[in-house]
């Protein structure tokens, strides 16, 4: 079921969303070689209960962590653990804060130090095509819009896998809510979107193949082929013309630019869309 939200409803979902930015702001200060992933998830945690939330991802389902943490060629679910994060490595990091009763869900691709410029390439494009999603997150558009024009951008222009196990989401009083966003379709295919249903618009995008496996563990989603995979997400707002992005990648990208062991020369303003 779809569900249209009240403006009032909106606006908690945008502090939920906004703290979720803001964890991954703690996150962007806190990230340098040789921490543990487990130390990162323990941060954010903390910080996210000190601020009166719950992290939505804690027991989802039976997932063990506050944070999903996932390091170069995992794509997405990754465990947190004894994993040192080390000079090259780029790390995604996806977090939900529950307040009020509505949750808020965003992710970011960090690179610690001398990533290769072919990956550094792959997190711009990657963060540029949620910004071409939220842009069709428009009333009267379907979700197939939202899905080409990640599509068309990541793969028919620049040649990366698009991930498509794994799908954006309705998001507000449940994690992961109707309908679900794929990240490929056609224009004009798909449910119809209304203003004022709030949807988690998240590229996986794979530097090689699209092809993705599951490990052991029930959880952690690798790429078939073993190159790096990056995946950006904002809470996005339908909106009458464009969509909005309830979360924010502003306070990311300056703590980011601030951290000298962060490579944050795939910058791109929001503005940029
Ligand atoms: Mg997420
Ligand atoms: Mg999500």
């Amino acid at each position: 079921m779809v569900h249209i939200r009240t403006k009032q409803e909106i606006e908690i979902i945008r502090s939920s969303a906004l703290m979720v930015s803001a964890t991954l702001t703690e996150v962007a200060k806190f990230l340098k070689p040789g921490i543990k992933t487990i130390s990162i998830d323990k941060m954010a945690e903390q910080f996210i209960r000190d601020n009166g939330g719950i992290p939505s991802f804690k027991n989802y389902h039976g997932f063990p962590y506050s944070l999903c943490i996932s390091v170069n060629e995992v794509v997405v679910h990754g465990f947190p653990g004894e994993y040192e994060l080390k000079d090259g490595d780029i790390i995604s990091v996806d977090c939900g804060f529950y307040k009020n009763g509505y949750h808020g869900d965003s992710a970011y691709t960090f690179a610690i130090g001398d990533v290769k410029p072919e990956v550094l390439k792959l997190l711009r494009v990657t963060k540029q095509s949620v910004y071409l999603g939220v842009e069709q997150a428009r009333d009267h558009n379907r979700i197939g819009d939202i899905s080409y024009a990640v599509e068309n951008y990541t793969n028919r222009i620049h040649g990366y896998g698009v991930v498509r196990e794994l799908v954006g989401h309705g998001v507000g009083k449940e994690l992961h809510e109707d309908p679900q966003v794929p990240n490929n379709g056609r224009r004009g295919d798909g449910k119809k979107i209304k203003e004022g249903q709030v949807l988690a618009i998240e590229p996986m995008i794979n530097l090689g193949t699209r092809d993705v496996k599951t490990l052991t563990d029930g959880w952690t989603v690798v790429t078939a082929d073993g190159k790096p995979s990056a995946h950006f997400e904002h809470t996005t707002a339908v909106r009458k013309n464009k969509g909005e992005p309830l979360s924010s990648f502003a306070p990311i990208e300056a703590a980011e630019q601030a951290n000298p062991e962060l490579n944050s020369s795939h910058y791109y303003a929001e503005a940029a869309v």
